[in-house]
């Protein structure tokens, strides 16, 4: 670092996203992507007329993408945020609903970000303990007196915790924003959307990364009532009123209108994920429930880090959470039929 490093990001950790190796072609298991290419539609705005358009700002207020979405969510336009993928709202909730004094509250076992966006702001944080099995208790979460975030269903761990619960968990917020991370929510989870209208002082996230095969787009929202959404506003036209570039909004409105392809992927991605949790289960490896995109699962005959490096030596790469309690876990993103066929063999070759 250099000696012009401000001093309150002396001691900042910056999250680590999932390895990304050139050194040779790998099966890909390991940052929860879809494995199944963007909608027809997204393909086709990538043309000459679209390359040309670039000399021109995109669309500050997203109107377009706003007017499908907003379709598809039956909501009003002014319920809803674009991001520069989802972080990028969640970056913009810590700094709209979290104060020095206050701060934020989080599972202790969650999407690392949290802690990252946390001490990036130079905010108090509590790590709230998951249950033995990897459940949210959401009784932990009253009145806890500070601004929540929960992933929902929770990564890495799969497991969903029920809107009722969430329920629960505003009512005895009245005073702070519960923010619900629903990055994996299509993969047979259950939304928090319907209740916009109902607490106002919730805040739904979602992504294009997961379920709308678009990360690498970079597309992520936010869903409140009007008064949050302008807070969120207020930051984004803060930082970079041009979040969303001109390609990505057209995408994104291409994909949220193609419900029928969107069902089609998260469909077979979720009975992808029963094969791979059948198959493991029968390795008799433990495997958390899961409702997302991704199974988390411990072998009961080789370590955390050890399957996953030897994975990778055979072009296969997983999540190694180098963490107390998880280390022995693998977080495995649900390929294609073939990708899991691949990686069950590769651990029948190491598990002999
Ligand atoms: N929330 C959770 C729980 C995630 O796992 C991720 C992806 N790593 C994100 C948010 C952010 O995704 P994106 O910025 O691609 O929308």
């Amino acid at each position: 670092m250099s000696k012009f490093l401000s001093q309150r990001l002396l001691s900042l950790a910056p999250y680590v996203p999932g390895e990304q190796p050139q050194d040779k072609k790998y099966i890909k298991l390991n940052t929860n992507e879809n494995p199944y290419p963007p909608c027809k539609g997204a393909f086709e705005i990538m043309n000459d007329t679209e390359a040309a358009n670039l000399k021109l700002y995109s669309d500050p207020e997203c109107k377009l993408l706003t007017k499908a979405a907003s379709n598809h969510f039956g909501i009003k336009p002014e319920n809803i945020i674009f991001g520069n993928g989802s972080d990028e709202i969640l970056a913009f909730a810590f700094t709209a609903f979290c104060d020095k004094d206050t701060g934020a509250a989080f599972p202790n076992i969650s999407y690392g970000f949290y802690k990252v966006f946390a001490e990036l702001n130079c905010l108090d944080y509590t790590e709230i303990p998951l249950n033995e099995d990897f459940t949210i208790n959401p009784e932990n979460y009253y009145n806890a007196g500070k601004t929540i975030f929960i992933a929902n269903p929770n990564a890495p761990t799969g497991i969903m915790l029920s809107v009722s619960d969430i329920e629960n968990i505003l009512k005895n917020n009245p005073d702070n924003v519960v923010v619900i991370d629903e990055a994996y929510v299509d993969f047979g989870g259950e939304s928090c959307v319907p209740l916009i209208n109902k607490y106002e002082n919730l805040l739904v996230v979602q992504t294009f990364s997961k379920s709308r095969s678009l990360a690498g787009a970079r597309l992520g929202f936010g869903i409140g009532c009007k008064e949050l959404i302008d807070d969120l506003q207020r930051v984004r036209n803060s930082n970079n009123p041009y979040n969303i570039n001109r390609l990505t909004q057209a995408m994104g409105a291409a994909s949220i209108t193609d419900f029928d392809y969107f069902k089609e992927c998260t469909n077979k991605i979720i009975s992808t994920r029963t094969y791979l949790t059948d198959e493991l289960q029968k390795r008799n490896f433990a495997v958390l429930s899961s409702k997302t995109n991704f199974v988390f699962a411990k072998s009961s005959k080789t370590k955390g880090e050890d399957l996953y490096l030897k994975l990778k030596e055979k072009g296969i790469l997983v999540r190694y959470f180098n963490k107390t309690i998880i280390n022995d876990y693998l977080r495995i993103t649900v390929g294609t039929d073939e990708e899991i066929k691949s990686l069950i063999s590769a651990i029948d070759e190491i598990e002999v």
